[in-house]
Formats: structure tokens, sequence, C-alpha cells
């Protein structure tokens, strides 16, 4: 096939995906549990009146994307390491079980992959770990990638090292604070899904994005990425594509596999990423 207008004839390059109830399912109950923590959270350590915990933890995570974006944004003062190690810390993963289906649809996919999650990499490489999807994917933008201590956007060169988590910044505790004023960047703002872009270094025009946020996918599509909604069977607003699962990809995106043989595609499965998990 011939490319038309473009550098290098593959109709899509790069495919970026969402992490939490977008790889796995929303049934898995990964999240109510993380929800449930998020509120121990906001009780226990910012002393926030008991009955209105869930309403404020819903309607935080509505509008600023994450409840603990809300919460920094409303004042809250507290430690960044803290809040993921409190809700992150306990979360029953052992609910997800490695997915050999998914992993194989990805490793066929002849485009990059990165995950792009409002999560934190300890929550990241953990559910990577339990899908069993650790080297499916060339990096991970998370939490620290959009909010690092000293406001230094890193870069994608950064992410790819042997772990497929972004690691620490050099010479930088653990347990640093952040600016107690500063804002999360994060999704759905439109300027954080920007900023993954750039971190990618990718062409929005050429990049899908999944994920199960109808605000995100919104942002997407404002942001000039092609969009497919995820646990859904109708199409939100931004939206492209609609998949109630991640599994029905291939009959219903047959474009991700096409172009392969024009060898144009660029091949970056990273075969060599250290696998510290052993399927069970
Ligand atoms: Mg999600």
């Amino acid at each position: 096939m011939e490319a038309v207008g473009s550098s290098s004839g593959a109709k899509y390059e790069c495919l970026l995906f969402d992490m939490d109830d977008t790889l796995y399912p929303l049934s898995s109950g990964l999240n109510l549990a993380c929800r449930k923590n998020i509120e121990g959270f906001m009780l226990q350590h910012l002393n926030i009146e008991e009955s209105e915990v869930p309403r404020m933890c819903l309607e935080l995570y509505r509008e600023y994307g994450t409840t603990m974006a809300g919460l920094k944004a409303l004042g809250y003062e507290f430690d960044n390491d803290e809040f993921h190690a409190y809700v992150h810390g306990k979360l029953p993963y052992e609910v997800l079980k490695p997915d050999p289906v998914l992993r194989s649809l990805l490793l066929s996919m002849p485009q990059r992959k990165i995950i792009f999650t409002n999560a934190d990499k300890e929550h990241a490489a953990q559910v990577l770990k339990r899908l069993a999807l650790e080297d499916c994917f060339e990096g991970v933008i998370c939490f620290e990638t959009l909010n690092p201590p000293h406001q230094l956007l890193p870069y994608m060169d950064e992410l790819d090292g042997h772990s497929p988590v972004l690691p620490e910044r050099e010479g930088e505790p653990e347990t640093q604070c952040f600016s107690i004023n500063s804002q999360i960047l994060c999704k759905p703002s439109v300027e954080a899904i920007q900023a993954a872009i750039r971190i990618a270094n990718v062409d929005p025009n050429k990049t899908i994005f999944f994920d199960d946020s109808p605000r995100n996918i919104a942002s997407g599509k404002a942001a000039g990425l092609h969009t497919v909604i995820i646990g859904s069977s109708t199409l939100v607003p931004g939206a492209d594509h609609a998949l109630s699962s991640i599994h029905n990809i291939k009959e219903a995106m047959p474009e991700i596999w096409e172009g392969e043989e024009g060898g144009q595609v660029e091949q970056v499965i990273q075969s060599t990423a250290v696998e510290t998990v052993v399927l069970a």
C-alpha cells in the first residue's frame, strides 16, 4: 500500500492506553476497593466529616480527574506518596489475574504502546504485573511523570530502560514533599493529555487513545487524538469507537493491524524487557 500524505505510511503509530478499568474490567472490584481506601484517607488523615466523604470523593473525582487532585485544589495539605501508599497499599491486587488473551493481542499490535494513567508508578507496576502485561508496553506515563517534584518534565528516552515503569528521577528521595500549592496535572485536563503526547513524542493524529472515562475521552479528542471509550457499548461525546471490552479490539478495529506488511510500521516490542513475574 502506498503511504498517503505522511512520512511513515502507517495510519497509526502509537496506542495510548489508560490502565485501570481499561485493561481490566470495572467488575474486578479494584476500583471500588480503591474508592473505599480514599474515603478512609479523607476520614482519618484529613478529618473530613464522615457524612460528607462519599459524596465529596465522587464529586472531586468527576471534577478533577482524581479525588487526590480535587483535594489538593481545595487546599488540603498532605504528602502525595503517603496518600498513594495508603490508598494502594492494601488493595486486593489478587483479584487481577494474568490475561494471556489481552497479552497476545497487545504483542501482535505493530504500533508503539504506552500506558497513560493518573495512578502512581507503584500501582501501575502492581497492576501490570498481576495482569502479566509488564513487557507489553514501551513505557508508563503516570502520576510521577506528570508531577515530578522539580517541575521538570521527563522525556520519552527515560522510558526506554529495562523497567517499563518510569524510574524515579536520580537523587530524589522517595519521600520528598511536593509543593503544597502545586496543582496536580492529570487527566481529564487537556493540558495533561498534551503533556503525555509531548513526553511520548507522538503525532496525536496517528495515535489512538483508549480510556474508560468519558471525560478523558472528550479531552483526548480535544487534544487531537483518535479515541476509543472502553467499557461502553455506545459512543460518548468525542469517542470514535466504543468497546465494551478491550478484548473486542481486533474485531472492532482491524485497522490497527493493517499496513503491517508494508514494513512501514515501527515495531517496538521489547522482548528484552525484564520480566520480574512468573505466571502462577
Ligand atoms: Mg480508567
